[in-house]
C-alpha cells in the first residue's frame, strides 16, 4: 500500500481559471488539498429566529411571506434602495435592500423568503445584508466565514470547497492511526473536516473541532519532539569539565546565600554543561528572582572548565549593565571580560576582536553585534542570551553557531505561563526560579487617577528625603517616538520644577549610546535622585537604592510590561512602592489595574495578561516563534495541547513509529523538514 500525497492542482477544480487560481495563490492555496483544509474562522448563524424574541438593533434571520409589491428608488450615483414589505410570524414589516436592486425581479407577492439583517425594532424595519427566496433550508444554519481577500469572496470560497469535495471525495486522507482515534475517540479526518466547513449541528461541530485541534497540537508537537530528540542524541557537544568544587567555592564567596530555587537551577545548568549533549535551556523567573547571578556562576563553571563564554543582551544600557557586573565579580579570579556593541569601534574594536580570537578574553558581553561574522572566539563553549524572547529565533541560533555545538542557556524576566512554554519551547528544557531572595518586601501597588499628581508628588518628596530614588515611566504614545520623547521633557521640566533640590535625568530612545550610558551611570551612583524616562528601562536595569516607581498611563501598557516596570524597584531590603496614574476608562482596564494592585506574582499575571491578549500578541508584535494555529488556541486548548505534547514525545522516541504504516502520515512532514529518529533508524 501507498501513502503517497496527493496533490490535486486547484486548476483541476471546475469553476477555477487561471485568474482565480492566481487569486487563491495569494492565500496559499495552490492545491485541492490546501483548499479544503483552509478552515473558516467563524460562522455566521442563519439559525431561524421568532421576531419576538429579537432585540432591537440586533441581527438575525428570519422567514415571512412577501406582502407587497417591491420597491425601487435611486439616489445618487448607482445607490438604491429597495423595499418590501414582509409577513413574519406576526409581525408585519419592512425589508430594505441596500444597492441590490437586480433583486426586485425576485420579489413575488406570497412567495416565502428568508432573510438575514439588523432589527429596527421601533420602525419595524430589518435593514437586510443577507437575503434568500424560498423556503429555509433547515440545515446551513452555520454558514462559514473564510479569511479572504479582494480577490475571492466568502461565497466563492464555499462554492469551491462544496466543488471540492464532490469532485474529489477522497481528497483528504486519515492522518492519526486509528490507535490515536479511538483513546480520544476522535471522529475521522474527512468527516471532519467536512463538518467543518459545513456545520448542520452544534454538537457535530465540536466533536469535528476537537479533532481537528488535537491533529495540529500534535503535528507541531511532534516537529519540535522529534527535534528535541535529535539535538539530544545525535550531536556531540562539548563536556566542559566542570570542576564543583572550585564551582561553589565561587559561591560561597559571593555576599548572598543562594536561594533553594537559585540552588536547583544551578544544579541543573552545571549537569548540562558537563554532559556531552549540548544544553538548550530556558531559564526562567520571575523579575528579581536573581537570574544573572545564575547565569555568573554558569559562566564561571564554563570558563574554568577551559571554555570561552558569551552573554547577549537586548540593549546597550543592559549589555553595560552586565558587563560591569561580570567584569567586577570575576578580576579577584582572573577571568577577563569584553564588551562589544554598537558603539565599540575602530582600535578599541579591534583589539578586542583579536584578543577574542586569541582565547585572552573569557567572556564577551554584547548585544547583538555579537553575531557579526567578523566576531571569532577561540574557544566558544558556553552563551547566554538574556531577555531571550526579544531576539528573532535566526539571532539566537547564529550566537550559537559561533562555537562547536556550545551550551546555551536562554533567559527571561517575562514568566511564561505553563501554556506558552509547552509551545513555543517545547524543544527546550526549561528551568525555573519560583522563588524571590529572602528579606524581599512585597512592593506596595497603589492605583490612582491622573489627577492627583500632586499628592504623589508629596509622597515622590518623602522617598527621596530618606535617600531613596524613583523612577518615573512616561506617558506613552504607541504610535510616535517623537511625541513620547515630548512627553519625557515634558514629565522632565515638570518634575525638575516641582522638586528643585533633586536632580532629574532623563533618558529616552533619542539619545546616543554615549548620552543613554550616562545618564544611567548617573542614576546609579546616586547623583541624579528621579530618572525619567521612556519605556526604555524596562527590562533588567538594577539599582537597588530605588524604591518608588511612578508609571503614567499605566492602563496603556500590557500587564507583562508593568510588571516588568514595576521589577525595576524592590531589589533591595527596603520596602518599595509602585504607583499607577491611570484614568482606566474602560473595563479592561480597570481589571489590569486592580490585578496589579493585588498581586505581584509574575506568574499570575503573565497567565491572565496571555488570557486577555491572546498568544500572538504576548510578547509583543515582533515575537518570532509564537507558532499560529489554524483552529487551536493555546489558551483555551491547553489540555489538548498538553496531551498531544505527550503523546508526540512517546511516538517519537518508538521505533514503530518510524516504520510502521499507521504512522505514515504523521511521519510525513517531520521527513519532509529533514527530522528523523536519531536513535531507532540505523
Ligand atoms: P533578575 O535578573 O532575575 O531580575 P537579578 O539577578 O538582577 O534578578 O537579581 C536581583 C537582585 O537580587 C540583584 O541585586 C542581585 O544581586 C540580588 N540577588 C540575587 N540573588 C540573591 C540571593 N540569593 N539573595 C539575595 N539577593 C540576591
Ligand atoms: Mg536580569
Amino acid at each position: 500500500m501507498t501513502t503517497a500525497k496527493t496533490n490535486i492542482p486547484i486548476q483541476n477544480l471546475k469553476g477555477v481559471g487561471t485568474r482565480l487560481a492566481e487569486e487563491l495563490g495569494t492565500l496559499g492555496i495552490t492545491t485541492v488539498e490546501n483548499l479544503v483544509d483552509y478552515y473558516p474562522y467563524r460562522y455566521d448563524n442563519y439559525e431561524l429566529r421568532n421576531l419576538a424574541d429579537v432585540q432591537d438593533q440586533e441581527m438575525a434571520t428570519v422567514s415571512g411571506i412577501i406582502q407587497s409589491e417591491p420597491l425601487l428608488n435611486y439616489y445618487g450615483k448607482k445607490k438604491s434602495r429597495l423595499s418590501v414589505r414582509v409577513l413574519s410570524g406576526r409581525y408585519l414589516i419592512t425589508v430594505i435592500l441596500f444597492n441590490r436592486p437586480f433583486l426586485k425581479r425576485s420579489l413575488t407577492l406570497g412567495e416565502p423568503v428568508t432573510v438575514t439583517g439588523k432589527w429596527d425594532r421601533n420602525r419595524a424595519v430589518l435593514t437586510s445584508t443577507d437575503f434568500k427566496t424560498g423556503k429555509p433550508e433547515t440545515h446551513a444554519q452555520w454558514a462559514p466565514v473564510y479569511p479572504v481577500k479582494s480577490g475571492v469572496s466568502i461565497k466563492k470560497m464555499r462554492t469551491l470547497i462544496k466543488q471540492a469535495f464532490a469532485q474529489y471525495p477522497d481528497c483528504i486522507q486519515e492522518t492519526l492511526p486509528e490507535s490515536l482515534r479511538q483513546a480520544y475517540k476522535l471522529i475521522g479526518k474527512k468527516e471532519a473536516v467536512q463538518i467543518i466547513h459545513f456545520p448542520e449541528e452544534r454538537e457535530r461541530l465540536h466533536q469535528a473541532r476537537r479533532r481537528l485541534v488535537y491533529e495540529e497540537f500534535l503535528f507541531y508537537q511532534l516537529k519540535l519532539q522529534a527535534y528535541k530528540q535529535m539535538n539530544r542524541s545525535s550531536s556531540i557537544g562539548n563536556p566542559i569539565p566542570v570542576d564543583q568544587e572550585l564551582v561553589h567555592k565561587f559561591i560561597g564567596l559571593l555576599p548572598f546565600a543562594m536561594t533553594q530555587a537559585q540552588n536547583r537551577v544551578i544544579d541543573e545548568i552545571l549537569r548540562d554543561l558537563a554532559s556531552s549533549s549540548p544544553m538548550n535551556r530556558l531559564l526562567q523567573g520571575d523579575v528579581g528572582s536573581g537570574k544573572t547571578v545564575v547565569a555568573a556562576i554558569a559562566l564561571y563553571a564554563a570558563v574554568t572548565g577551559g571554555y570561552q563564554g558569551a552573554l547577549m543582551a537586548p540593549t546597550e544600557i543592559l549589555a553595560e549593565q552586565h558587563a560591569d557586573y561580570l567584569e567586577e565579580l570575576f578580576r579577584p579570579f582572573g577571568i577577563t571580560v569584553g564588551l562589544l556593541t554598537g558603539s565599540v569601534r575602530g582600535k578599541k574594536r579591534k583589539a578586542l576582536l583579536e584578543h577574542l580570537a586569541e582565547g585572552s578574553i573569557h567572556i564577551l558581553v554584547g548585544t547583538h553585534a555579537l553575531i557579526q561574522p567578523e566576531v571569532l572566539f577561540q574557544k566558544l563553549g558556553f552563551v547566554v542570551t538574556d531577555e531571550q524572547h526579544r531576539f528573532g529565533v535566526r539571532q539566537r541560533g547564529a550566537l550559537r553557531l559561533k562555537g562547536k555545538e556550545p551550551d546555551v542557556l536562554y533567559m527571561t524576566a517575562t514568566p511564561i505561563p505553563r501554556t506558552l512554554a509547552l509551545s513555543v519551547f517545547g524543544d527546550m528544557d526549561v528551568s525555573t526560579i519560583d522563588e524571590l531572595p529572602g528579606g524581599r518586601k512585597k512592593i506596595k501597588t497603589y492605583w490612582v487617577q491622573e489627577n492627583v499628581m500632586d499628592r504623589v508628588l508629596t509622597f515622590m518628596k518623602k522617598e527621596l528625603d530618606q535617600g531613596r530614588q524613583a523612577y518615573v515611566i512616561c506617558p506613552l504614545i504607541e504610535e510616535s517616538e517623537q511625541l513620547d520623547v515630548q512627553n519625557a521633557l515634558d514629565v522632565h521640566a515638570y518634575l525638575s520644577q516641582a522638586l528643585p533640590q533633586y536632580r532629574v535625568a532623563l533618558m529616552h530612545g533619542k539619545l546616543a549610546p554615549e548620552e543613554k550610558e550616562e545618564v544611567m551611570n548617573s542614576f546609579k551612583d546616586h547623583k541624579a535622585q528621579i530618572l525619567v524616562s521612556t519605556t526604555v528601562v524596562e527590562v533588567g536595569v538594577n539599582v537597588p537604592n530605588a524604591s518608588l516607581m511612578i508609571i503614567y498611563d499605566a492602563d496603556r501598557f500590557g500587564l507583562s510590561q508593568l510588571h516588568q516596570l514595576r521589577g525595576r524597584v524592590g531589589r533591595g531590603n527596603t520596602q518599595s512602592y509602585c504607583v499607577l496614574l491611570a484614568d482606566a476608562k474602560s473595563e479592561a482596564s480597570r481589571e489590569k489595574m486592580r490585578m496589579m494592585t493585588e498581586t505581584t506574582d509574575g506568574f499570575k499575571l503573565s497567565a491572565y495578561d496571555l488570557k486577555l491578549r491572546g498568544p500572538g500578541d504576548f510578547f509583543g508584535k515582533k515575537q518570532s516563534g509564537v507558532p499560529s494555529f489554524k483552529l487551536a488556541d493555546m489558551v483555551h486548548d491547553y489540555r489538548t495541547l498538553a496531551t498531544a505534547r505527550d503523546d508526540a514525545a512517546k511516538l517519537v522516541s518508538d521505533s514503530k513509529f518510524w516504520h510502521d504504516e499507521q504512522y505514515a502520515q504523521l511521519r510525513q512532514p517531520l521527513i519532509e523538514s529533514g527530522l528523523t529518529s536519531s536513535v531507532h533508524l540505523d
